[in-house]
């Protein structure tokens, strides 16, 4: 029997910064744990889930080309931290029972399958929990980016972005005390209050699909779970 949802089929980002948990950089076991104990309560409701994940508690191509490396081969070592992440995820998720496949924009064959749109909506039908690896498969991009594109091209019904703050607030609540988290907003009004909800190619390419957004914190307990169910959790940013 599945639970009524508001979202059949997701797109989840998860930033590398997300596996780390406390630890300083890497990825933490029980971290990685906990996240993808929340995918499998929402893939057990029916949800279809493929997720994107970065590489930023591994290496970033920015960091390393302020330290004067060739952007573009350090972007391609950040996105090769996407794909150790990827499979440190797939693990995780096979050890809890749930079936997951690794489709990397670069190809790795003898470790990962080489992303193919139809071979993903077919696992994704077949309720395989899909990791999106590698970003783009391109230097200069991000895996914002690549979440907004495999989310479009996946036909998502939603980008449910997982962050450290549980929503876009009217200021940085870590500065501001006074600042309020919005239940709700539009694509426009985030653009005209220059409110960062993704970066600016991830959330032009949401807006122009359509693919609504909703960010929200994934270490507080069961809040995977309230965002596919509709409650009040995080913030839904909407055209
Ligand atoms: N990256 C890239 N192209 C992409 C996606 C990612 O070159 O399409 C590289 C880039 O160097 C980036 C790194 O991979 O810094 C890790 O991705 P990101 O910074 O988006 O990870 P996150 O911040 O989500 O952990």
């Amino acid at each position: 029997m599945t639970t009524p949802v508001k979202y059949k089929r997701v797109l989840l980002k998860l930033s590398g910064e997300a596996l780390m948990g406390s630890d300083p950089f890497g990825i933490n076991r029980d971290t990685i744990m906990q996240i993808t104990a929340q995918v499998k309560e929402i893939a057990d409701m029916g949800v279809q889930v493929g997720i994107v994940v970065g590489g930023g508690n591994i290496f970033r191509g920015v960091s390393a080309q302020a330290a004067s490396m060739d952007r573009a081969t350090a972007d391609y070592m950040g996105m090769m931290a996407t794909v150790m992440n990827a499979l440190a995820l797939k693990d995780a998720f096979e050890s809890l029972g749930v079936k997951a496949r690794v489709q990397s924009a670069l190809s790795m064959q003898q470790i990962a399958e080489t992303y193919a749109r139809p071979k993903a909506i077919q696992y994704l039908k077949e309720g395989k929990v899909v990791i999106f690896a590698a970003g783009t498969g391109n230097p200069f991009f991000t895996t914002d980016t690549a979440a907004a594109l495999r989310g479009a091209e996946m036909n998502c019904d939603v980008m449910l972005k997982a962050t450290n703050v549980d929503g876009v607030y009217t200021a940085d609540p870590k500065k501001d005390p006074s600042a309020a988290r919005y239940e709700n907003i539009t694509f426009d009004e985030a653009l005209n209050k220059n409110l960062k909800v993704m970066d600016a190619t991830a959330f032009a390419l949401c807006r122009e699909r359509k693919l609504n957004i909703v960010v929200f914190a994934i270490a507080k307990e069961g809040a995977l779970k309230r965002v596919v169910a509709g409650d009040d959790e995080g913030t839904l940013v909407h055209c």
